[in-house]
């Protein structure tokens, strides 16, 4: 057994902290041979609830769970956080503008990013998921001044799953012979799925699949299925997204097994993505970094995609600069 490793969860008491607390203890994230510390962060209101899933945590008798702490303390929620899921987000009320969206997260993300920067392990790791996702990374990281930018990330693992089961379903093969597909940009509908490299046991897949098929199908149906999802089953998915969390995390500690995934890192100027802005790319993890798929080349189609959704990307930045908040 190695040491145990404190993994912060913010907004645990909703749907998505629900499906995801149970993994991490049960060993799904770091590894059926690293104890937990799980520390969960709530709103005063939400922090009985989040107490009512401790109680549950602890009934499942979980060998790898050394401790569950529940505070509205941001402060005391990040002491020593190796990992911190970025979960809880306000959502978008009826008749609320963009910029009071942006405000209102910052309103979180911003202390949030303070409170990593003054308690969190050194090392840490830090996934954001509550939306606007790559705008709260964004804003975290420019809070936690002392902590690496490429110490904050934000998910897009779920999209660029849902783009690889999609894939598997049309050609009829298993999800584990894809490879090489990319989610680019902005974790919203602007997001570009992209499968000009991708490979279907070792086959080019822009051989075994048509244009229009991807154009008409697959961007929008990988794009839109967080809508299909709530249509179907009368709540957003939260299980999905909890299990791409998961993946994110055990990928970024352990490594990418092979080929690549998508991530949302803080850019280099990479793909001509502006320097700063937090976008998803191609990455592979190596030795516990993200590292950008380099060297990829990018058709027209490609290319406008990619600008239209960095372009939504710069928008949401601006608005929060503009809002004094960056
Ligand atoms: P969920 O657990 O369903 O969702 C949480 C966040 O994840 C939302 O911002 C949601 O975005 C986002 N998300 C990202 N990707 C996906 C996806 N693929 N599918 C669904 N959601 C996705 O929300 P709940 O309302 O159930 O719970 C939120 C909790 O957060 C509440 O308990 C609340 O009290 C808490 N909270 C905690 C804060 C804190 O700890 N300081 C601050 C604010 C809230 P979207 O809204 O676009 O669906």
């Amino acid at each position: 057994e190695t040491s145990p490793v404190t993994v912060t969860v913010t907004g645990a008491a909703g749907q998505i902290g629900y499906a995801l607390l149970f993994r991490i203890a049960s060993g799904a994230m770091l590894g059926p041979h690293t104890p937990v510390r799980l520390k969960l962060l709530e709103i005063p209101a939400a922090v009985r609830a989040a107490e009512g899933t401790a109680l549950e945590l602890s009934d499942c008798a979980f060998g790898l769970l050394h401790s569950v702490d529940v505070t509205d303390s941001p402060a005391s929620a990040f002491d020593g956080t190796d990992v911190a899921l970025l979960v809880g987000a306000r959502p978008r009320g009826a008749g609320m503008e963009r910029s009071d969206l942006l405000e209102a997260n910052a309103g979180i993300f911003g202390p949030q990013g303070r409170a990593i920067n003054d308690h969190a392990a050194d090392d840490v790791r830090v996934l954001v998921v509550g939306n606007p996702a790559n705008t709260n990374a964004l804003i975290a990281a420019a809070n936690a001044t002392d902590v690496p930018r490429e110490r904050f990330t934000a998910m897009t693992r779920l999209d660029h799953n849902r783009a690889v089961a999609q894939l598997a379903i049309k050609l009829g093969c298993p999800v584990t012979d894809i490879d090489g597909v990319t989610i680019w940009g902005n974790h919203s509908a602007s997001q570009y799925p992209d499968l000009t490299h991708a490979t279907a046991g070792g086959e080019p897949v822009p051989a075994l699949v048509d244009e229009a098929w991807i154009e008409s199908e697959f961007i929008p149906r990988v794009a839109r299925r967080g809508a299909e999802i709530i249509d179907a089953r009368g709540a957003s998915s939260a299980a999905s997204a909890a299990s791409a969390a998961i993946d994110h995390i055990r990928d970024w500690i352990d490594g990418t097994p092979e080929g690549w995934t998508s991530a949302a890192v803080v850019s280099d100027g990479s793909y001509g993505v502006p320097e700063g802005l937090v976008s998803s790319f191609p990455v592979r993890s190596v030795d516990g970094a993200w590292e950008i798929v380099q060297g990829l080349a990018l058709p027209e189609f490609s290319r406008e995609r990619i600008d239209a959704s960095v372009a939504e990307l710069i928008a949401e930045r601006d608005a929060v600069r503009g809002l004094g908040l960056l």
